[in-house]
């Protein structure tokens, strides 16, 4: 490794800019380096929250005394070795950071050349630099920075809390301990240990699996798939969670591209398309994704915090990633309602066996202290029709009951099924709306009896301005005087319709829809609106047939174990679960 100073031409045409706002900034370019050294483990101290020391301490390949005073100048680099800003492999590329962070702070950086008999210590502070000095240190760099911006009393300002610039600082160092499972990192603040994962060997997908668990929680793993794709040379991989396990901001999908963490307004966008049909606008689905890309298809040179990338092949990398989420998606369809029972048996377990996994004693959980009735339980015997048996054969079984005019309740070969109706009910709506609209449109039914609607003039002609596209998903609507509406005929799947609950529904949805969206783009919306006001919505009693129509086509049905919000549509209790439950095994 040698570094050298960029030519002026190169130096131009580099996305220049100050880099370092903040202590994170600073901890993510070092440690960057770090990595750019090969190095198997990396050690981050900080206190108060980085502004008055940031260490980062490596055993990569270190400087001799030479590349140390080099690395502190200006476009100094040993990373561009082809000066071919089209083939950038590593994380550095602009020789900035160093001189940049030597700028603002108090800056001692001590190295040890791999092949090096000894270390060499450099020194700038002020505008100064200091020249080097002999140094103990077995092996690797470490870089001191202190009392950073104690030059520029403004920027200091700006900074938060100590506590949330320690939280950025941790972000960055996962993010980037994600990208990396077979390197170690450490953080500690203050003298805390904060963030700690060892260096990984083996496998990379499972190793990457390993270090996603400890990164983000045993409880991703637990609810995540695998992704690998490649088209193009362009290859995906990675780990995305079930729509189930999602949460109320997009700051839990994490991205790289090359292994560097982006935060990409195409791929965040591709994301979303992908889990559009499962998961409410407001969820957002936790994901950790890595892009390889060609390095001549891609252009990481167009932020100066290298927080964006540019491809050249925009439309292949949106489609690689939405069709193989969806793809993904669609075979852990059944997956959801699996890990729920999991869920469900976790939450309840603990609580049962408070300590040490005693077996509960009848009526341990009601307070009673005397069993609820001893001696042999009456066998009681459930007449069976010998229709039900054949269903129990059905994965989802045969419906036995219907509970609190919500839920479901099946017996299935060797469990039961709790299903939650509307839930269930808003997802075949849904999936056929979108299957008839794509072949010949949605079947529509006559209504005996028209009905007229009063409304608001705003939301009459919002309706009726969009009367075409509603017609199309079933729904005629015409106009009837100042101040009403009436309406023909309804989309027939949703049998039975409450009219006036539906207008006033749709035309609110309306009312908060931009004016140039197409209703088909925001079908989950309408769907679910639609689906709200159907013949099988919560609070509706069911016969037992029409339970077990529900069940068998929800079995037809893809996706059918989340509802489009993404809360599943149903739960499965193995009996062994139940078993555990109960304490038999
Ligand atoms: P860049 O990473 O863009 O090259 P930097 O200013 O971050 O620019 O670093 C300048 C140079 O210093 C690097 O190209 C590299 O040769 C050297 N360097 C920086 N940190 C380390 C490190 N931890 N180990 C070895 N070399 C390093
Ligand atoms: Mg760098």
């Amino acid at each position: 490794m040698t570094i050298r100073r960029l030519p002026e031409k190169l130096i131009n045409r580099i996305a220049a800019g100050e880099v370092i706002e903040r202590p994170a900034n600073v901890v993510k370019e070092l440690v960057e380096n770090s990595l750019d050294a090969s190095a198997g483990k990396i050690d981050v101290w900080i206190e108060t929250g980085g502004k008055a020391l940031i260490v980062v301490a490596d055993d990569g390949s270190g400087m001799s005394r030479d590349e140390l005073l080099l690395s502190l100048e200006r476009h100094a680099t040993s990373k561009l070795p082809e000066d071919d800003l089209e083939h950038i492999e590593t994380l550095g590329f602009r020789g900035e950071a160093l001189p940049s962070i030597a700028s603002v702070s108090r800056l001692c950086i001590t190295s040890r050349a791999k092949a090096g008999k000894e270390a060499w210590s450099i020194k700038v502070a002020g505008g100064k630099m200091f020249a080097p000095k002999p140094a103990a240190l077995a092996h690797g760099t470490r870089v001191e920075v202190r009392d950073l911006f104690y030059a520029t009393p403004a920027r200091l300002k700006f900074l938060k809390t100590d506590r949330t610039e320690v939280g950025r600082i941790q972000e960055a160092l996962k993010q980037l301990a994600m990208a990396y499972p077979e390197v170690g990192f450490t953080l500690k603040s203050d003298g805390r240990t904060l963030f700690q994962v060892s260096a990984l060997k083996g496998d990379p997908v499972e190793i990457r699996l390993k270090r996603l668990g400890a990164v983000l929680g045993e409880d991703f793993i637990k609810n995540a798939f695998s992704i690998r794709a490649e088209r193009e040379g362009h290859t995906l991989s990675g780990f995305a969670a079930v729509p189930t396990y999602n949460r109320g901001n997009a700051q839990h999908q994490f991205l790289f591209v090359g292994g560097r963490p982006v935060r990409d307004r195409l791929l965040l966008g591709a994301v979303r398309g992908a889990y559009r049909d499962y998961l409410a606008r407001s969820r957002h689905p936790v994901l950790a994704l890595f892009l390889d890309v060609p390095p001549e298809f891609l252009d990481v040179n167009v932020h100066p915090a290298k927080a964006e990338v540019r491809f050249r092949d925009a439309a292949l990398v949106r489609g690689l990633i939405v069709s193989s989420l969806r793809q993904a998606l669609q075979a852990a369809g059944h997956k959801a309602s699996t890990t729920i029972a999991d869920q469900v048996l976790e939450k309840a377990l603990p609580r049962f066996y408070p300590q040490g996994g005693n077996r509960p004693s009848h009526g341990a959980f009601s307070g009673l202290q005397e069993p609820l009735f001893s001696g042999t339980a009456p066998t009681a015997r459930v007449e069976m029709e010998e229709e039900d048996q054949h269903l129990e054969q059905f994965p989802l079984g045969a419906a036995r009951a219907q509970l609190h005019e919500t839920y479901i309740i099946a017996q299935t070969r060797d469990g039961l099924v709790v299903v939650d109706q509307h839930a269930a009910h808003e997802r075949l709506v849904y999936e056929k709306m979108k299957k008839m609209l794509s072949k010949r449109g949605i079947e529509r039914q006559g209504l005996l009896m028209p009905e007229v609607v009063e409304l608001d003039e705003a939301l009459v002609h919002k309706l009726l301005k969009r009367s075409d596209e509603l017609a199309e998903l079933g729904l005629v609507i015409e106009p009837f005087g100042e101040g009403a509406v009436v309406i023909r005929e309804t989309p027939a799947l949703l049998g039975e319709v409450d009219v006036k609950g539906l207008i006033l529904d749709i035309a609110d949805d309306l009312a908060d829809m931009d004016e140039s969206l197409k209703l088909k783009e925001k079908l989950e919306d309408v769907c679910s609106t639609m689906a709200c006001h159907g013949s099988v919505r919560a609070g509706r009693r069911l016969t037992r047939e029409e339970m077990n129509a529900l069940l068998r086509e929800m079995e037809a049905t893809p996706h059918s174990g989340q509802c489009s919000h993404g809360r599943p549509t149903y739960v499965e209790l193995k009996l062994a679960d139940i078993e555990r439950l109960f304490g038999r095994r």
